[in-house]
Order: C-alpha cells, then sequence, then structure tokens
C-alpha cells in the first residue's frame, strides 16, 4: 500500500472546536503520524487552504439492492463516496433490501465503494415470517419466530434492530420492545422511523422514547425533519431535551432538505396524508417513467400507487428554518436517509452532505464548520462505537476527506437527483485514494464493518 502525505492542511481539533493547521501521514490502513513529518511518501498532497476532515459518517441512509445482472452492481455507495462519505449504515427504516447475510457476504468477498455497516430491518423480519398485511400486529408466534431470526443475524455483526412504524401502522409498541429486549447486549442501538409525523409528531417521539427506557437501548430517531418540520419542531426537540435530561439516550439525525421521499405506495401516503400535510398532489414529484419528474395529479397520484408502488417520491411538505433548527440541535447528526432504486430518486443520498456544508455553514451560517464536520464524523462514530474512525489522531483509520470550504457544494436536484458535488478534492478511503477531483479511482476500498460490543 503506498504511503500518502497530507501537507498544510486544516484539520478539525473536536477537544478545541476549532481548524488547526496540521501535516499528516497516512501508511497502511491509518494514520501513522501528525505534525512535523520528515519521512518520505510515496503519494503527496499539498492541502494549502483546503479542509482536511476525517471521512464522513453517513449514519442513516438506505443500502442499494445489488443488481447482479450488471458487472458492478453498486450505485448508491458511490453517489455517497462522491460526497465525502466513507461509511455507510444501512437497513434503517425497517428494510433491507436484501438479506443481511448476502449484502455482508458480497462486500467481505469483493469490496465495496464505503465502508459499511448494516441493522437489521424489523419490517424486513415481519415480512420473512409472513406478516404481509402491514395494518395488522404480528402474533405472539410470529414473534417468537422474528427473535429467533435476531439470534441467527446477530453473529454477522449488525448495528441493532431499526423500526419503520409508520410504513407498517399496525406495528404495537409492545411488538417493538419485545424484539429489542432478544438482543443480548445494552450496546446496541435501536433507530427507528416514527409512527406518525405533524400533529402526531410529539406523540410519536415520546413513543421512541418509551422504547428506549423499557428496552435500556439508545434509541436513534431516524431523520427528524420529515417527522417535526410542519410548526412541531420546538415541541420535538424539547421532548427529547427532557428525556436526555432524565437520562434517556436519544440522539436523531436529519437530512438537510424540506421535502421527504419515499416510495409511492407506501403507507407514508395513505389518506389524509394531504389534509394532515395541508398540501395537495401537486406537491409530490414522481421519479420514474412513466411519470419521471411529473408533479402528481389526483389520477397519476392513484395510479403511481396502485401501478408503480416501488417508485420513489419526494413530497415537498416540509418547512426549511425547522429542518435548520433541528440540524442546530447538539445531539442531531447529518444522516442523509439516502435512497435510489438506481438512479431514481431523492438528491439527498448524492447532496446532504456538501449541501450542509455549502447552504448551512458558508452561506447562510446556520452552523459553525467545526460543529457541523463534527455532526458528520467524530459524532456519528462516537454513536456507532467506532473508536478507530471520527477524528484525525495517530493511529486511527486513514479514512480522509479533502475539501474546499470556500467551492464546496452540492449539485444533485430533484430532477437529477445523483449529480456529484464540487469542491471535494479527495476522498480516502482505508489508507487509499477512492475519489480525485471528483472521479473515482478505486470503488472497492471499503470493508463490512461489525458492529463493536466491546
Ligand atoms: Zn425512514
Amino acid at each position: 500500500m503506498k504511503s500518502i502525505k497530507i501537507i498544510n492542511g486544516l484539520v478539525p481539533d473536536f477537544e478545541k472546536m476549532l481548524m488547526i493547521q496540521k501535516d499528516i501521514l497516512l501508511e497502511d490502513g491509518k494514520i501513522s503520524q501528525i505534525g512535523n513529518i520528515s519521512k518520505e511518501a510515496d503519494i503527496n498532497i499539498d492541502a494549502k487552504g483546503k479542509i482536511v476532515s476525517p471521512g464522513f459518517i453517513d449514519i442513516h441512509m438506505h443500502e442499494e439492492e445489488l443488481d447482479m445482472t450488471e458487472k458492478d452492481p453498486y450505485f448508491i455507495a458511490y453517489y455517497e463516496l462522491k460526497m465525502g462519505v466513507t461509511t455507510c449504515v444501512g437497513g434503517n427504516c425497517g428494510a433491507n433490501r436484501q438479506s443481511v447475510e448476502d449484502f455482508v457476504g458480497y462486500i467481505q468477498q469483493h469490496g465495496s465503494p464505503v465502508n459499511y455497516m448494516m441493522y437489521l430491518g424489523h419490517n424486513f423480519l415481519r415480512s420473512a415470517v409472513g406478516v404481509e398485511d402491514r395494518y395488522r400486529a404480528s402474533t405472539k408466534n410470529e414473534i417468537e419466530q422474528m427473535k429467533k431470526l435476531v439470534r441467527k443475524y446477530v453473529p454477522t455483526g449488525i448495528v441493532g434492530i431499526s423500526y419503520g412504524i409508520e410504513y407498517s401502522p399496525g406495528i404495537e409498541t409492545e411488538e417493538i420492545i419485545d424484539l429489542a429486549r432478544n438482543l443480548d447486549s445494552d450496546k446496541y442501538l435501536l433507530s427507528a422511523h416514527f409512527r406518525s409525523d405533524v400533529e402526531k409528531s410529539v406523540e410519536a417521539i415520546t413513543e421512541l422514547i418509551e422504547i428506549s427506557k423499557m428496552s435500556k437501548l439508545p434509541m436513534q430517531i431516524s431523520h427528524i425533519g420529515s417527522c417535526s418540520a410542519y410548526g412541531y419542531m420546538d415541541e420535538g426537540l424539547k421532548t427529547i431535551i427532557k428525556a436526555r435530561m432524565e437520562g434517556t439516550d436519544i440522539f436523531a439525525d436529519c437530512y438537510p432538505y424540506d421535502a421527504f421521499g419515499t416510495f409511492i405506495g407506501s403507507a407514508a401516503f395513505d389518506d389524509g396524508c394531504f389534509e394532515k400535510w395541508n398540501r395537495t398532489f401537486s406537491d409530490v414529484l414522481l421519479t420514474e417513467d412513466p411519470f419521471k419528474n411529473m408533479r402528481c395529479t389526483e389520477e397519476i397520484f392513484f395510479k403511481a400507487r396502485k401501478e408503480y408502488p416501488d417508485m420513489i417520491a419526494v413530497a415537498f411538505v416540509m418547512n426549511e428554518s425547522e429542518i435548520i433548527q433541528a440540524l442546530q440541535a447538539p445531539f442531531v447528526f447529518v444522516g442523509s436517509d439516502g435512497v435510489y432504486r438506481k438512479d431514481s430518486g431523492h438528491p439527498r443520498g448524492a447532496g446532504s452532505f456538501p449541501k450542509v456544508l455549502s447552504r448551512y455553514v458558508r452561506e447562510n451560517k446556520n452552523l459553525d464548520l467545526v460543529d457541523a464536520l463534527w455532526k458528520m464524523t467524530q459524532g456519528p462514530a462516537n454513536r456507532l462505537r467506532l473508536d478507530q474512525k471520527g477524528e484525525i489522531k495517530t493511529g486511527m483509520d486513514a479514512d480522509i476527506t479533502i475539501f474546499d470550504s470556500e467551492t464546496i457544494k452540492d449539485n444533485a436536484t430533484f430532477e437529477q437527483p445523483t449529480l456529484s458535488p464540487d469542491g471535494i478534492d479527495y476522498v480516502i478511503v482505508n489508507g487509499e485514494i477512492a475519489v480525485e477531483n471528483n472521479q473515482v479511482k478505486n470503488g472497492r476500498l471499503g470493508k463490512f464493518i461489525r458492529y463493536s460490543l466491546k
């Protein structure tokens, strides 16, 4: 493996909450030296005027459905890599897009564009034991079968269990707690897509806090923006702060967009959704043929739900000021929630991290640069028990993103949701150059990372 020396760059120091100029040497996949480095390296990068950050960690995304008919089955992982993400956590919102074993097995054998970690999804388990009706609770017998599956998947190195309650409204709180308690360590992490949004969002957050208390497991509330950014963010954040002050381990993540995106056939678009959001059919954009980039009419909306339920739809329904408010909360990380079907989807999976750094750090000054970087690196690393990532320190994994804070910019749009950003010079994964000037040089440097219970 070639050694890499990066000189003159500004590195975030999360203890002092400052940017500090440091030279760093990468050898054998690790950061081997920091400071005055006399040793010669095989590759030299002059990062003068640039930010040398730990690689971004996307604690909330949706992995690809590996397409084995393609020469290269990855797609989302490339969009993530090109926006500076070096570690992704898939399996969120209760969903796995193939069995965890198959996904992990593929990465272990072939590598991956990014490092991957994986949740085990509750709705995936429900469907595996035959609960096809999303509006009913699981029976005792079905829950017992799911518990067996949890025990089967634990050895693959899962982060914990993810829930997608809104997607299966029949799920009872008891079922959630029962499964969570079946995990054999209190170090596992739960993540949950809440039960409902808008005026029921506070109730939904309270349920997730209860689940954390009852299961004695930490809880990661998924994309809090799409839960509460309809006039309810204030109350939602206060509810979390109160729980945290009482010792319940709650964090959340948020993507920097005021539109959400999910499958048009999902329960999120059930009857009553437009009344609740105070919006209408034309506030929903469809992303694939025969309706690609078309706003819905009543007729198209129902036709798409019936005939193309797996098509991703984008709903322009939230308030940006409340997304900013969420991103400013100290317990909220940046997480993309990126989800694509090949190149169709919501731009957040290709733009979230650069968008925070351009729009909310540089342009609007809603966040300080170091604070924003913490939410993308050390914050999620700590949460995921990744003691080798999230910080530029001797001995840490050499996952590095080098960018220009003056020019970094997301380019992905709702019409072209996979366009890669500007301003990212290098992305280094496990000590080797994965991306140079927006071009992928090596898309197999990532590994599967087993969740650590140590
Ligand atoms: Zn979700």
